[in-house]
Order: C-alpha cells, then sequence, then structure tokens
C-alpha cells in the first residue's frame, strides 16, 4: 500500500500482541524497526519488510515514534531505563497493560528526559488488529497524540481520552473487569447446559444475543451510580433479581455444578436487601464495593 506520510516506526516488543502492531504498521506503508529480547521472534516481520535492532537502543534511534509492547510495566522499564538520551524529543507510545499510577509514573519519567509518552489501552486481541472493530484508548499530551494519531491509526480507531496519564489504563482496566465479570456468567451458562448434556453450541447464538441487550443496561447502570439513585429508572427491583438468582444458583448446585463463580454477587444482592433497598436496582451493591467493610 502506497502511504504518503510513511512515518518511521519502531516497536519493542513483539509477542503475540506486538507482532500484529508491527504488521499492521508495514501493511499502511509505514519503515518499521523490531525489536524483541528474543531475537528469532523479528523473523517473521524482517520476512515481511522490517528492519532488525540488535538492542533497544538501536531501535529508538531508528524512528521518532516508538511503540512498546511489552508484558508489564516493569519489561517497560527494563527495556527503555537505559536508553532515555536515546528518546529525547521523540513520542513512546506505551501499549503495555499497566495501571494508572504506573502510567503516571512513566509520565512523570519522561517529562525528566525531554520525551513525550501516550498511554495506550488495547481493546482487541491480536487478529482484531488493523480491523474495523479494534479500538484503542488513549491519555497523555494531546498535542503528541494529535501528532501521532495517523501512525495510531494503523491499530484501529484511536481514541483519544485526557491529558492525566493514567486515564487509558483506568478505562482499559475497567473495560476488562467487566470482560471478567461477563466471562464468570458465560461460562457458568455453558457449564450449565452441559451438565444437562446439551451442546454449548447450540445455546451460544442465543446467550451472545441476550448479552448484547444486557449490555444496553450499561448507561442505565452509570446514571444511577453517578448519581447515587439506585432507585431511578428500575425495571427489575432487587428484591425479584435477589429471589431469581437465588434459585438459579440452587438450580446449579442441584445440577451438580458449583456455584462459586457468582455467590458472592448474591451475597450482596441479598445483604442490601436486608438493609431495606429491595426496591433499588441492583446497582446499589457498588456501595459495599466501595466501602472497606463488605466482607462484614
Ligand atoms: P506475550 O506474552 O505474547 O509477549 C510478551 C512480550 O514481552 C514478549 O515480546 C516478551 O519478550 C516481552 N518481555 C517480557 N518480559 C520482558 C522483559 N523483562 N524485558 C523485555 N521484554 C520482555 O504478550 P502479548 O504480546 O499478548 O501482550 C503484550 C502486552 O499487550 C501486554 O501488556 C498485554 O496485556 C497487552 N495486550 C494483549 C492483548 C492480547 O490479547 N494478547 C490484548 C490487549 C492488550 P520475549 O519474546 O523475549 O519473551
Amino acid at each position: 500500500m502506497t502511504n504518503t506520510h510513511p512515518t518511521p516506526v519502531s516497536v519493542l516488543g513483539l509477542g503475540g500482541m506486538g507482532t500484529e502492531l508491527a504488521r499492521a504498521l508495514i501493511a499502511k506503508g509505514h519503515p518499521v524497526t523490531v525489536w524483541n529480547r528474543t531475537s528469532a521472534r523479528t523473523d517473521q516481520l524482517v520476512e515481511l519488510g522490517a528492519a532488525r535492532a540488535s538492542d533497544p537502543a538501536e531501535a529508538i534511534s531508528a524512528s521518532p515514534v516508538v511503540i512498546a509492547c511489552l508484558l508489564d510495566h516493569q519489561s517497560v522499564r527494563d527495556t527503555f531505563d537505559d536508553h532515555t538520551e536515546h528518546l529525547r524529543g521523540k513520542t513512546l507510545v506505551n501499549l503495555t497493560t499497566t495501571v494508572p499510577g504506573q502510567a503516571r509514573e512513566l509520565a512523570a519519567w519522561a517529562a525528566c528526559h525531554a520525551f513525550d509518552v501516550l498511554d495506550g489501552g488495547i481493546m482487541a486481541v491480536p487478529p482484531m488488529i488493523g480491523g474495523p472493530d479494534a479500538f484503542l484508548l488513549y491519555s497523555g499530551p494531546r498535542e503528541a497524540f494529535d501528532r501521532v494519531e495517523p501512525v495510531l491509526a494503523a491499530f484501529g480507531e484511536a481514541r483519544y481520552l485526557d491529558a492525566d496519564p493514567g486515564r487509558a489504563a483506568l478505562y482499559d482496566i475497567a473495560l476488562l473487569t467487566g470482560m471478567y465479570g461477563a466471562v464468570a456468567g458465560i461460562i457458568q451458562a455453558l457449564a450449565l447446559v452441559r451438565a444437562e448434556g446439551q451442546p454449548s453450541a447450540e445455546v451460544a447464538p442465543l446467550l451472545s444475543r441476550w448479552l448484547r441487550g444486557v449490555a444496553a443496561a450499561v448507561g442505565v447502570y452509570a446514571e444511577q451510580i453517578d448519581s447515587r439513585d439506585y432507585a431511578k429508572g428500575t425495571v427489575a427491583n432487587l428484591a425479584m433479581q435477589t429471589t431469581g438468582f437465588g434459585h438459579l444458583l440452587d438450580f446449579a448446585e442441584s445440577q451438580g455444578v458449583s456455584a462459586e463463580l457468582l455467590a458472592p454477587l448474591a451475597e450482596l444482592m441479598r445483604r442490601r436487601v436486608a438493609e431495606g433497598h429491595g426496591h433499588e436496582e441492583v446497582t446499589g451493591i457498588v456501595e459495599f464495593l466501595l466501602s472497606k467493610g463488605s466482607t462484614s
């Protein structure tokens, strides 16, 4: 593909995700330099046209835009700490999953060494990179984002959030947390079906459809949590839900399916009803999560 504004980009970290990021950049016509701790992982990208750097310093020196996609915050520090002089004046885009405090620490470190850091959260798995469903969250200096956005567009929709470097990490963690909650429900649902000897494949499309409908409630839940008015717009009161959910878990146990994945949620719901909030939505249990005594 012809890129009329190709920007040299270096990618450090070529695991499953970093490899797809580098591949997407090459596909968009950017000159790409790659480095990975285990050098053999660079081979397939070199075959596609990437230049191989023998160490992080060489990789950083090759491009004004440097992408990090490493295992965790510590591996980012291990890789970049000794090379700050090569980063001066450049933009480091850290797509390694971190927590907000780590993103802020990296930004403060970058400010001391005169380079920009954008922190990014990748809302995609590797095969989605460069496709229509991938989106990535970014925070850090707005000017740096505007400068490198044409490069970042290779990965998927680039969504800028805030100058606070920690914002992308916070939302990344929030979205992943939502995903794991859904994963718990999905696995429990498929376990129930398998316990009856039914194929999971048959219920899967119904479950997908149902979860898409359930996702529509996120906006209502957010309003209730922001306003602390957990009765606002209630369509399914907590007392009814607690009774029904209890029956679901009793059924699971009767089928020999453990209820341990979802039992803590049921317990919080029961406590909230016992404290007189049965007329509200389920969102009121957030009060237990935000107070230290949630297990009392
Ligand atoms: P992999 O486990 O496939 O790759 C990890 C990478 O980190 C490898 O390149 C590895 O090098 C490198 N690495 C680990 N420790 C160090 C170190 N101390 N110094 C230098 N390099 C190191 O992970 P992914 O590529 O899947 O994930 C990378 C990042 O992307 C993670 O932060 C992950 O959370 C995030 N991410 C991943 C998604 C996914 O679906 N895979 C989705 C969204 C985000 P080596 O090859 O030498 O071991």
